[in-house]
């Protein structure tokens, strides 16, 4: 064991994926209502109305496991509170509604992992350079995955895009109950007796995540951030104070495309999971919306 430790979020750090899955949430949220009884909370004749309401769950929680996501942008839709819930009872809806919302939850599981799997497969790569400054990291520093993915499609996505596990101490993911979250992990490997652990996120919960967890912070997006991490390498880690979580212009980018999805999908198209991924990655349905 080496004396310091380097953890990386695999959503963005790793791979670029980031702004991809933002999209696909509230798609796969707003898709999933429509299909169960949570559809009369959802205006289909003004879908921006949903958006709005939607995006403040998605703000709040960030990089924290799907269905704690889920639960944070259904009770923004049912009851106008970015706040997640552990058992549907908390969202103040009768007991028909409680007992539906497994089936919520599984339709929007499934929906939401094909389309990641989509953009996986087609679009999202591994960010540039990084697997040289893994190797590179990897003499000095313990290294290790955090993740908010399930631990089962972690393992297959850091196979999948060519990652050699030689180089990592750990890989550790979520779990479908969503109850082991990064500063569960953060802190799992903090006991280990590290003298300085810094975290690799991109989100803001993941600033939140490393401070729980007594760990420093690094914000990295894209492989400039990487760059700016180096020169910043010194005896200590670096340790970054305040985090923002998107920009205006991302969150301009993620309402156009998710209000086209939705508005798509209100007016009884549905797009294959490829067809939607194209779409949000060049701008293109290859079929006709009306
Ligand atoms: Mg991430």
């Amino acid at each position: 064991m080496k004396n310091k430790a380097i953890v990386f979020d695999f959503d963005g750090p790793l791979v670029g994926s980031g702004r991809d899955k933002s999209i696909h949430i509230l798609f796969s949220a707003y898709v999933s209502c429509w299909e169960t009884c949570f559809k009369k909370f959802l205006h289909p004749e003004n879908p921006e109305i949903d958006l709005e309401k939607m995006l403040k769950g998605l703000k709040k929680y960030p990089g924290a496991p799907r269905f704690q996501q889920l639960s944070a942008i259904i009770s923004c839709l049912v009851r106008d509170k970015p706040e997640a819930v552990q058992s549907p009872a908390e969202l103040g809806i009768d007991s028909h509604l409680q007992q539906q919302y497994k089936k919520l939850q599984e339709k929007y599981n499934e929906y939401y992992s094909s389309l990641n799997k989509a953009a996986a497969k087609k679009f999202w790569k591994v960010l540039e350079g990084v697997k040289e400054i893994i190797e590179k990291f990897s003499k000095d520093y313990d290294l290790y995955v955090a993740s908010g993915i399930i631990q089962e499609i972690l393992e297959k996505d850091f196979e999948h895009h060519g990652f050699d596990k030689k180089y990592f101490a750990g890989i550790m993911g979520s779990n479908t109950t969503g109850d082991i979250d990064k500063s569960v992990i953060l802190k799992k490997i903090k006991e280990k007796g590290y003298k300085d652990i810094l975290f690799i996120g991109d989100s803001r919960k993941d600033f939140e995540y490393a401070r729980k967890a007594g760990v420093k912070f690094f914000k990295v997006k894209t492989s400039d951030d990487y760059k700016r991490l180096l020169k910043q390498m010194k005896q200590t880690f670096p340790d970054e104070q305040d985090v923002c979580e998107f920009s205006e212009e991302e969150i301009k980018l993620i309402k156009s495309k998710v209000l086209a999805l939705m508005k798509l999908y209100a007016s009884g198209n549905r797009p294959t999971y490829d067809e939607i991924t194209t779409f949000i990655n060049t701008g293109k349905f290859g079929l006709n919306p009306q």
